[in-house]
């Protein structure tokens, strides 16, 4: 069981360092496997051969063929193909796309997983697995999801485009804001989360000034992993059901959505929660934790309007209505026409009200 972040620090194996990526094939003969599958997106077959070919003889092949919110019909591919190989473990090289088949896998087969991550969003520190079926995203939470252990290796996130950089770095932030007035929080994971943005905050602008800035990449890194922790930790609100809402329906990227929507819905939230949103405001200066991550995007150059992720104007009444249908934990109550307000000001890229 996973049910403190001590449990989860007993159950995984989280190592960091530059080249660490290169331990790969005593990582795997540690679990006991002598078959590894690697997986990656297409756009990584590259990074996913060259850990392959560091694997040797442990390698059973290269399935490159992860995808955005997990679709079944990928994971089911890549089930029969570790079938084939007789792969006896996975290794996910790759941003939450490749995590979350390795996940999604994992969650059909049982074998143990490695993940090698090169983005910040975290999902290899969560047992949370989403998945797309017939244009359906849904959710669940099952240890058995959890990797068995992870390899944070900085050199690999010095090729994130920096635009990506800074919005994975945002997304990575919103686990941790949420967390400070999630329900199921605790005085570990409000430590966790603190410690998680205070990273973010203070290693983003080096790595913003030198991409290849290697102890600024690690910096962010122990960032990401504090972050994805306690969103696996506690129950989220409403920033993340508009995203997953914005993502599983209007198909807006993951990383960009969460970027434009935090500063919105930590403005809204502090209005009932100002007490537990105090760090941000006592991490980024001003009086509203809401205003203070505005103004942090802004100086990050992170995108500011759905506008530009293909939103449309039309399409705010219905993200609304789908927002607004289940009822969720919240600080402040949620209405449609509230949270139809939030989504014209984010659409738009205004600053948060
Ligand atoms: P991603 O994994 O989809 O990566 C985006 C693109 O960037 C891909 O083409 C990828 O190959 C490329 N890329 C990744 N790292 C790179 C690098 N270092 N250099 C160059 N290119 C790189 O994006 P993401 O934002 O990391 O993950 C989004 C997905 O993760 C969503 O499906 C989301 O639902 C899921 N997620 C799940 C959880 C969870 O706990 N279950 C948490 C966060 C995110």
């Amino acid at each position: 069981m996973v049910d403190t972040i001590q449990d989860y620090l007993r159950s995984v194996r989280v190592q960091f360092g530059a080249a660490i990526r290169h331990t790969i094939r005593a990582e795997v003969d540690r679990l006991g496997c002598k078959r590894a599958l690697v997986l990656s997106t297409p756009q990584q077959s590259d990074a996913a051969c060259l850990i392959a070919q560091d694997l040797g003889s442990l390698a059973a092949g290269v399935f490159s063929k992860a995808a955005m919110h997990t679709p079944v019909d990928v994971t089911e591919e890549g089930v029969a193909h570790a079938r084939e190989t007789d792969a006896d473990c996975v290794v996910a090289i790759g941003g939450g796309s490749t995590t979350g088949l390795g996940k999604a896998i994992a969650y059909r087969t049982d074998l143990p997983q490695i993940v090698i991550p090169t983005t910040y969003a975290g999902s290899e520190a969560t047992p949370i697995l989403g998945q797309t079926e017939n244009a359906v995203k849904t959710t669940l939470t099952d240890p058995k999801v959890l990797p068995e252990v992870i390899l944070y290796d900085p050199e690999l996130v010095v090729t994130l485009p920096v635009d990506m950089t800074v919005t994975s770095a945002l997304n990575a932030m919103a686990h941790a804001a949420e967390a400070l007035y999630a329900t199921g929080r605790t005085s570990e994971t409000d430590a966790l989360a603190q410690e998680g943005l205070r990273a973010m905050v203070q290693g983003l602008p080096g790595v913003l000034e030198a991409p290849d800035d290697l102890a600024a990449r690690e910096a962010t890194l122990r960032g990401a992993w504090a972050c994805g922790t306690v969103l696996g930790q506690v129950g989220m609100a409403l920033h993340h059901k508009l995203c997953h809402t914005l993502g599983g329906s209007f198909d807006l990227p993951h990383a960009q959505t969460h970027a434009v929507v935090l500063p919105h819905a930590i403005a809204y939230n502090a209005r009932a929660a100002a007490t537990e949103l105090q760090p941000i405001c006592d991490l980024l200066g001003g009086r509203n934790a809401g205003a203070a991550l505005h103004q942090f995007a802004q100086r990050m150059f992170a995108p500011l309007a759905l506008r530009d992720f293909g939103l449309k104007e039309s399409d705010l009444d219905r993200a609304a209505e789908l927002a607004t249908t289940k009822p969720y934990t919240n600080p402040q109550p949620v209405t449609r026409e509230d949270i139809r307000e939030l989504l014209q000001a984010a659409w738009a890229g205004d600053a948060p009200k």
